[in-house]
């Protein structure tokens, strides 16, 4: 199959309707930025529609470069204290049992953006004591300290995406590293919380590679794993290197359970914040 053609598997629902005009206004409204929009994501008009939009902190421009994401990069601007209340408060508007918050990555700042982090969870669960809060955050550069910052506001599920397999971290992300997103994730699960990663397939990765991530991630103990297909947001981004049909993620997801991974969402449109609620219920108690 052509890589440039997408196959049928991943034809999503078009954004459009009440409840996703409502999502989208209850954005605007908060002032927010979510991933849904900065980083295309092809389910926006399923989620949205349900009332869900996955919230993106610390502004919307990241410090980093990664070649597979459409979030622009560059010298972020943005340093806002009124940002955790809004959150919160939007989360409260969505109603959610489970909400899901990202940011983008704040090397800029002395701490990483781990003190926003912290408030940003400290308000939400103030205003929704019963919204089970999932953080998907960025590597701190493996300053574990900054890890603890965010894991003192207690988040229910800590989610840090490994992205890929580890020979393609450097082209791929960059300035991450493998090893580095291992140390923040095993640091989180030694202090007793549920972890979870993810990592995106048709970037070029071999079999082999998927299975050795697959050890790893569960030899890391981690309890839930997203696998979705890559999608090239522009002509300048990493190309895809093929599309992965919805049987292969199924073996894969076979594999992980196998290998003892907790909880495995595994298929073409799957992300993290992807019925994250259904994801986490096992460990959250949805
Ligand atoms: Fe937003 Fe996540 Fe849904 Fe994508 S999968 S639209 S990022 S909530
Ligand atoms: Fe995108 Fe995250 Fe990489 Fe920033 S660190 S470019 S937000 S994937």
């Amino acid at each position: 199959m052509s890589a440039q053609r997408k196959p049928d598997w991943l034809r999503a629902k078009l954004p459009t309707g009440p409840a996703y005009q409502a999502t989208r206004r209850m954005v605007e409204d908060n002032k927010l930025h979510t991933v849904c929009q900065s980083a295309q994501c092809p389910n926006i008009g399923e989620c949205w529609s349900r009332g869900t939009a996955t919230v993106m902190i610390l502004g919307n421009i990241c410090t980093r470069s990664c070649n597979f994401c459409a979030i622009q990069s560059g010298r972020p601007t943005e340093h806002d204290l009124g940002e955790p209340a809004r959150v919160a408060d939007a989360v409260a508007k969505m109603g959610l049992r489970h909400c899901v918050i990202t940011s983008v990555a704040r090397d800029d700042l002395k701490d990483g953006g781990a003190s926003v982090w912290a408030a940003t969870i400290r308000a939400v669960r103030y205003k929704n004591p019963h919204c089970a809060i999932e953080v998907l955050v960025p590597d701190f550069v493996g300053k574990l300290e900054q890890v603890d910052i965010v894991l003192a506001a207690k988040p229910d599920i800590f989610n840090h995406n490994l992205e890929t397999v580890e020979r393609l971290q450097r082209p791929v992300r960059v300035q991450a590293r493998y090893d580095r997103s291992r140390s923040v994730l095993q640091h989180a699960k030694s202090r007793g919380f549920t972890t979870k990663t993810g990592i995106m397939l048709g970037l070029g990765e071999k079999p082999e590679e998927i299975e050795q991530t697959l050890r790893d991630i569960a030899a890391d103990k981690t309890d839930i794993l997203t696998l979705g297909q890559y999608l090239q947001p522009t002509p300048q981004h990493w190309k895809i290197d093929r599309w992965v049909p919805p049987e292969e993620f199924a073996q894969w997801k076979k594999l992980g359970l196998e290998l003892g991974i907790g909880v495995i969402e595994s298929g073409p449109l799957v992300r993290s914040s992807y019925h994250a609620d259904e994801q986490s219920a096992k460990y959250v108690g949805e």
